[in-house]
């Protein structure tokens, strides 16, 4: 039967041969199944939906390339155009998702009359083989430089591709305290001992002092910590950070299953590990002062005065909820951004 669909002698080729094609094809493809919903969800739209609508496409592209054109080619979303629909249409042009998706759509029709003229193909055949080699290879390091930006290897700078540094990363999120040579020393980070008490702390799950230590070292700008000790032990624990491994000092997936806290499940521990967002919001600190100036009846005038030093604040936020899904506390950073620019009332300041 697929040698009467496909023609298969005739074309020189084999079920064997097909089949392992495919495969190699699909396996060679399906990080567009991730990808593709990860760079439009940076547009604000929503990515279980892009994954449903990706997965849906490239399968009836697929099917119609096989039985009517009985062509090897499958066919799924171009990497490349969804970037610059995403972070240059959308985030850079500050056009809404809804419009630049109508603009796909009349591409789309024009495409189809292009198609039906034959004047595609003679577009198509005017460009040189070597531009057309060109455009592929391109495409092809415009999604490895936004893959090493999203892994923050290269990050932004005069020319978008320096190399992570400390300082290039206090610059990108506009730590005023470290960019300038300033340490912070932290007291306290075991709140008093009550974070080693499985009854006493908020989480209702013990830290270790290793745990303690390492969420106050990764702060920005901290330099050093001031751990309090009453015995040798209480010192040795605490040297113990010296040689610990990553398992040891990871306190966020601690915290994360830990069966209540003081933030509970939604409140932001300022942890960072929401980064990056693609405007650049430094989303740990305005959630922090978010939290220092609800808990007082008016913004007290030091933290607004730290909110609005920084480079970028909430009013600025595209509702992408991008971050969303890196946050283990499952915050809901784009209702609280709303909310912190509500708070502040920035808008008018920015307007
Ligand atoms: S803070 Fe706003 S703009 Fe930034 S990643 Fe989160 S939802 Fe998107
Ligand atoms: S929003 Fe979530 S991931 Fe981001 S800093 Fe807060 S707790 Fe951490």
């Amino acid at each position: 039967m697929l040698e009467k669909l496909f023609k298969l002698k005739e074309n020189n080729t084999d079920v064997r041969t097909e089949v392992l094609a495919g495969i190699t094809t699909f396996m060679t493809m399906a990080y567009i199944l991730a990808v593709n919903p990860s760079i439009l969800a940076a547009a604000g739209m929503d990515q279980g939906a892009v994954f449903t609508a990706t997965a849906l496409a490239s399968f009836i592209g697929t099917l119609l390339m096989a039985f009517l054109a009985n062509y090897p080619f499958a066919l799924a979303p171009g990497m490349g155009l969804n970037a610059y629909f995403a972070y240059t249409v959308v985030l850079g042009m500050e056009y809404k998702w809804e419009v630049a998706l109508t603009a796909v759509f009349v591409e789309g029709i024009i495409f189809i009359i292009l198609s039906l003229t034959n004047v595609r193909e003679a577009i198509f055949n005017a460009i040189p083989l070597n531009l057309k080699a060109a455009v592929s290879v391109g495409i092809g390091l415009f999604i490895a430089f936004i893959g090493l930006q999203n892994a923050n290897i290269v990050i932004s700078g005069a020319t978008l591709v320096e190399l992570f540094s400390v300082e290039g990363y206090n610059l990108a999120n506009g730590t005023a305290a470290s960019f300038n040579d300033v340490g912070i020393t932290v007291m306290k980070p075991y709140a008093g001992g009550r974070l080693f008490d499985e009854q006493r702390s908020p989480f209702g799950v013990p830290l270790t002092p290793v745990q303690c230590i390492h969420y106050c070292l990764t702060r920005p700008a901290v330099a050093s910590v001031l751990a309090g000790y009453d015995t040798p032990e209480h010192v040795e624990q605490a040297v113990a950070y010296e040689t610990a491994g990553e398992a040891e000092k990871d306190y966020a997936s601690v915290l994360a299953r830990a069966p209540r806290h003081t933030f509970g499940q939604g409140e932001c521990t300022y942890c960072g590990h929401c980064r990056p967002c693609p405007v650049h919001i430094d989303i740990a600190m305005v959630n922090k002062y978010y939290d220092l100036a609800s808990m007082q009846a008016e913004v007290p005038a030091s933290v607004r005065a730290h909110y609005e030093a920084l480079e970028h604040h909430a009013d600025e936020c595209v509702g992408c909820r991008a971050c969303e899904s890196r946050c283990p506390f499952g915050v809901k950073i784009a209702d609280r951004m709303a909310e912190a620019v509500r708070l502040f009332q920035l808008a008018p300041f920015f307007a």
